[in-house]
């Protein structure tokens, strides 16, 4: 018998079965590859699968918060990393890999284990014991279908439509203001980023004109799409629609002229420390580079630094904010937890730690033990607390890692050092966190016996 369930055996599945094996519990692993069913993005029954790029992103642990979580979960054990590395091709300062050999380097581990049991089948319903669910942004239909059912409908997505997140630190404020429209709510809820007529005219012929990528023949099928439409969509349906639309600028006064301007690019706080904020309503198919050049010709925006771009493709993902506790688990149903995409992270790696830390979690609880969250000055503390309660969970959105989730470095620093500052900062954080210093003794106490 297993103590505990995991469903799919992809980054995240593939990593908590690793921690919960190794942690000394039995572990039934199901993955339904292999056993006559795909996903239509997966080549292969290997587990741990990469299905795009062979990349980890940037392995440079002093000035990237992406390196910083390798090397986090580097410090923790994790066979994705240690797989990673094995299988490691030169890609500059980035982490790259052979991914067959990846991913054969991983099932070949997870075979290996005593405690692993590996079973090729698909599983249609949350199940009734302790289990893990990560099946991923491509997650089978009955079991979206459950899951729906378990958290409601509403909360479960089946597409990114993703307005690009800016850094709240590169954002001009003497061009841009706070102000809610007709001044409602505190009047502070939203920035301002102010156009006039050929501003907003050359900015309407850059989006329809921009180079956009095009849908799956796969994602043409998914349902759900018509409520987040591309920007650029509904630019093409007339040079006024989007002043009619997100862009309106009625009820907001520009301080510098005391009148509304001719259109408004609004951004909307998109995490509790109100460092990062999101365009509203300029979810895209453009290309990245084009969203860039494009979007950093808004008044206000010409310096901004994107934590993320626009997007609009299929993935699965929970609203975890609300649904899930600091420890991934589902409120209304304890011995679930959720892990990797299927939460609300972005990318392999993310996914990967994302299911580190539920294998972890699900281990403390399995032996009688709390395990408390890293802090939230580090890599793998900052995507938790992102995914477990920080973000705004009504414009949830899936998020890679990034200094923008972590608490801000107080004081006047130069940009310059800032990064050095939060991955210092990390590390000390992490390092207390892996081994806690002893309470300390009250003065004059008796520390002989
Ligand atoms: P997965 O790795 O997808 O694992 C989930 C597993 O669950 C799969 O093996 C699946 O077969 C299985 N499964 C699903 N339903 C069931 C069921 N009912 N019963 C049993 N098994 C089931 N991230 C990047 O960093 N770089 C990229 O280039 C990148 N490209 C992507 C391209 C596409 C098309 C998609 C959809 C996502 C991409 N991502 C990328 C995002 C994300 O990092 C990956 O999807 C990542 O694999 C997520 O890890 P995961 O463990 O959550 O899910």
């Amino acid at each position: 018998m297993h103590h505990i369930h995991i469903v799919g055996g992809g980054l995240a599945g593939s990593e908590a079965a690793w921690q919960l094996a190794e942690a000394g519990y039995r572990v039934r692993l199901s993955e339904m590859r292999g056993g006559g069913d795909a996903t239509p993005a997966h080549h292969t029954d290997g587990l741990a699968e990469l299905v795009c790029s062979n990349s980890f992103r940037s392995d440079d642990a002093d000035s990237n918060a992406v390196g910083l979580l390798h090397q986090e979960m580097r410090r923790m054990g994790s066979l994705i990393m240690a797989q990673a590395d094995i299988h490691k091709v030169p890609a500059g300062s980035a982490l790259a890999v052979d991914r067959d050999g990846f991913s054969a380097g991983v099932t070949a581990a997870l075979e290996a284990h005593a405690n692993i049991t590996i079973v090729r089948e698909r599983i249609d319903a949350l199940p009734d014991g302790p289990a893990i669910i990560a099946t991923g942004p491509l997650t089978a239909p009955a079991l979206a279908e459950g899951i729906g059912a378990a958290t409601g409908s509403d909360a479960l997505a089946f597409f990114d439509a993703i307005a690009p997140i800016v850094h709240r630190d590169s954002i001009d404020m003497e061009t841009a203001w706070f102000q809610s429209r007709w001044n409602k709510g505190d009047g502070h809820d939203y920035i301002n980023c102010p156009m006039n007529k050929d501003e907003y005219l050359a900015f309407h012929a850059g989006l329809v004109g921009g180079e956009k990528t095009e849908f799956k023949d796969w994602e043409k099928d998914t349902p759900y799409f018509e409520g987040c439409m591309p920007i650029e969509v509904m630019a093409e349906r007339g040079v006024d629609t989007l002043r009619y639309g997100p862009m309106k600028p009625v009820g907001l006064d520009d301080p510098r002229t005391g009148r509304w301007p001719y259109a408004v690019v609004q951004l909307r706080q998109d995490n509790a420390q109100g460092t990062l904020w999101n365009i509203v309503g300029f979810q895209t198919k453009l290309k990245h580079a084009e969203q860039v050049r494009l979007f950093r010709t808004i008044p206000g925006l010409q310096n901004a630094e994107f934590a993320r771009l626009g997007g609009l493709h299929r993935n699965t993902f929970i609203r975890s904010p609300e649904l899930l506790d600091p420890t991934l688990r589902l409120k209304t149903r304890p011995n679930i937890r959720f892990a990797g995409q299927i939460t609300g992270c972005e990318g392999y790696i993310e996914s990967a730690a994302v299911g580190m830390m539920a294998g972890r979690f699900a281990a403390a609880e399995l032996a009688g033990e709390a395990l408390a969250p890293p802090p939230v000055t580090t890599a793998l503390g900052a995507l938790l607390h992102h995914i477990t309660g920080a973000a705004v969970a009504e414009t949830y959105q899936p998020m890679n890692v990034n200094f923008g989730l972590m608490p801000p470095i107080e004081g006047r620093t130069k940009k310059a050092d800032r990064k050095r500052m939060y991955t210092d900062r990390a590390r000390a954080a992490f390092a207390e966190w892996l081994s806690p210093r002893p309470p300390e003794q009250p003065a004059g106490a008796d520390t002989s016996r």
